[in-house]
């Protein structure tokens, strides 16, 4: 599938039925696998054979559909995850542990924002929120030697804030560590982080690749590119035996394309079981064999109901990113040049209140938590999902009190638009 387009790959990678196979992919709706021996079953404790005997590590539907994102996004190694979270956490925590550091982007979604900063900073592991647009200096001295990674968003949930990916590649890899980007929002339909040097790709599956609210979920891709040979005292967990595997090295066994997802499918998904329902994978399935035509479709509808907004005296600003005179314009041309998202953020005059009652006033639209699926939605983030942070952290989020985020649906634009027009008139 290599050499094919995302389209294809979205349609068709990842499984490949043999002759008289199922061809769709199968549910393998079974906990546990049979083995004849004592000894076959052995050599996969060990990890001397590869296969499936619990489905709290591994799952063979989870695995199809783990390898049809890692086609997509062009990477060496992929996990499915129960949720965007799950992917998160493991993605860091998979090389990092107590006393070491991060460097994050400050413009990330906020249920990131929390299990970074409150979460696991009690775990010990210590965090340093930059804004993406920081300059060079800034980020380069937020570094320290026991730093272990750099997270950010491509496109930021909810602040629409794109981030310079090479940039931010480049900070990381002259510091020795990976650059892990959630690519939730662009998808890899719209943006591959690893053709701009990121390391690691996480998802929440749960938004636009499953795309109809249907299920949680998250997946973790590897590149197999970042070299952790070369810092083994930095990465030890990936260049030193493993004593819960009867001393197993990661990077000598599964080389730099395996080591860092079967770590955290060995340890991690074994110790903490974060695993998604096979079923759910296979709805996740249902949903990228479209993601490709329905992300033309959202950016669509994205792109006219934010040039709308912005033609509209009622609105006080707007942000999106593939709208020309946004200031994250010329990035998201250079990073994501067939389209965005169809996320629009916006502020109503009149404020907290007036983004209330034109939320109320919206007949298509549903107020709901949920972004990127078919049906539009919309939240207002700061009474709602970023209700735990401060006025300064929500400004070093970029949020503010009066934004609202309407995620544009796959509905008619023109419904769209005539639906605002009313919910505006009647404030
Ligand atoms: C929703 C979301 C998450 C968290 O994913 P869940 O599937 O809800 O756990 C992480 N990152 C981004 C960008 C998201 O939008």
């Amino acid at each position: 599938m290599k050499d094919f387009n995302i389209d294809t790959k979205c349609v068709q990678g990842g499984y490949r039925p043999g002759n008289g196979e199922p061809r769709e992919i199968p549910i393998v709706q079974s906990t546990t696998f049979k083995y004849d021996t004592g000894e076959d079953m052995g050599k996969l404790f060990d990890l001397e054979a590869s296969g499936y005997f619990y489905t709290r590590l591994q799952n063979p539907t989870n695995d199809y559909v783990a390898a049809k994102i890692c086609e997509m996004e062009g990477g060496s190694a992929a996990m499915l995850t129960s949720s965007g979270q799950a992917a998160s956490f493991y993605s860091i925590f998979n090389i990092a542990s107590c006393g070491d550091h991060i460097v994050s982007s400050s413009s990330i979604y906020g249920g990131t924002y929390n299990l970074f900063a409150v979460t696991m900073k009690r775990m010990g592991i210590d965090f340093t929120f930059v804004s993406p647009d920081c300059s060079d200096d800034e980020l380069n001295s937020a570094f320290r030697p026991e730093t272990k990674a750099v997270f950010g968003e491509t496109i930021a949930n909810p602040a629409l804030t794109v981030l310079d990916i090479e940039r931010f590649a480049a900070a990381a890899h002259s510091h020795g560590v990976p650059l892990i980007i959630d690519n939730t929002f662009a998808t890899p339909v719209n943006c591959r982080p690893f053709e701009w040097g990121a390391d690691i790709v996480t998802h929440s599956t749960t938004k636009y690749m499953d795309g109809h609210g249907a299920a949680v979920g998250g997946c973790i891709v590897d590149s197999g590119k970042f070299d952790w040979t070369a810092y083994p005292d930095k990465f030890p967990g990936l260049c030193y035996p493993d004593e819960s595997y009867h001393g197993v090295t990661y990077t000598e066994r599964f080389g730099l394309g395996g080591a860092y997802i079967t770590k955290a499918t060995a340890q991690l998904m074994r110790d903490f079981g974060s695993i998604q329902s096979p079923q759910n994978a296979f709805l996740l399935n249902l949903g990228l064999e479209s993601l490709h035509v329905r992300m033309r479709r959202h950016c669509e509808n994205g792109a006219a109901v934010a040039e709308y907004l912005s033609n509209n005296d009622k609105i006080a600003w707007v942000t999106y990113p593939g709208l020309p005179g946004d200031k994250y314009y010329s990035l998201a041309k250079k990073y994501m040049p067939n389209g965005t998202c169809g996320v629009v953020s916006f502020g109503v005059k009149g404020g907290r209140a007036a983004a209330q009652k034109f939320m109320q006033n919206l007949k298509i639209a549903a107020i709901e938590t949920h972004v990127a699926d078919a049906r539009s939605c919309c939240l207002h983030p700061a009474s709602t999902t970023h209700r735990q942070m401060s006025d300064e952290e929500l400004a070093l989020a970029g949020i503010s009190s009066d934004l609202v985020r309407f995620s544009c649906g796959l509905e008619s634009s023109e419904d769209l638009i005539a639906d605002m027009e009313q919910a505006l008139n009647n404030l």
